[in-house]
């Protein structure tokens, strides 16, 4: 069978391969997981899959948990290996999103290898957005459930509405850090768009009104994606 002929069938096998960039603070996991829903597909957080096996005491959570807690990048060997695990089970038949995947151009490469993809959603937010969000964000010490100044406020200040206990504002979601964050996230993903930008569509989803309801993004997104003929194939025709 010829290379075309096999694409062609490739594509009839209904799979949708979608990998999301976007700054941290941007909604990234609530997109994705509306997404996913919708389009029914699987969605992948690399992130995600090393807390849970941190917190399960697992072989690889032991072995990842040293990058994870100094937010460093785990290495690609690691990672790779994990997604491709994660890409071959049966919830990921009629494909999957990417969220987190891939952060270094190795591991872009590494994905090539491993399915096809069919274009990357990367997400815009101006800064003073994220950092808005972001320094607003308050976390209970003892159950984690999250709250937000602005738009979800405990009941009681500084009281988490569920357990009673204590809110308190993670490091990493102070002004100073997360200016530091957006940085590294610029520093990463351009060399990865670069490297997309030659191969498939790169689909930009602007964000800039500070408390728009998820699903306009999510509508935003679904238009580009049928726009460039990306989800027709698996919609009931
Ligand atoms: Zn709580």
């Amino acid at each position: 069978m010829d290379k075309i002929l096999r694409e062609r069938r490739e594509r009839k096998s209904l799979k949708t391969n979608l990998i999301i960039f976007g700054p941290p603070g941007a909604g990234k996991g609530t997109y994705t997981s509306r997404l996913a829903a919708i389009l029914k597909i699987a969605s992948i957080a690399t992130g995600d899959i090393f807390r849970n096996e941190i917190k399960r005491n697992t072989i690889l959570g032991k072995k990842v948990a040293p990058w994870v807690s100094s937010g460093e990048l785990v290495p690609d060997d690691i990672v790779v290996s994990v997604l491709e695990k994660r890409i071959k089970e049966p919830s990921s038949k009629k494909g999957f999103i990417l969220d987190g995947y891939p952060r270094t151009v190795q591991q872009a490469k590494a994905l090539d290898t491993m399915a096809r993809i069919d274009a990357v959603i990367r997400l815009i937010v101006p800064e003073w957005i994220i950092i808005e969000r972001l320094s607003n964000r308050r976390i209970c010490s003892k159950c984690g459930a999250i709250y937000n100044l602005r738009h979800l406020k405990p009941r009681i200040e500084g009281v988490c509405d569920k357990c009673g206990c204590p809110l308190y504002q993670r490091e990493d979601d102070k002004p100073e850090v997360i200016k530091e964050r957006l940085k590294v996230y610029e520093r990463q993903t351009q060399p990865l768009i670069e490297y997309y930008r030659r191969k498939i569509p790169i689909l930009e989803v602007e964000n800039k009104q500070i408390d728009a309801p998820p699903e306009i993004t999510v509508e935003k997104i679904m238009g580009k994606l049928r726009k460039t003929n990306i989800i027709k194939s698996i919609e009931p025709q």
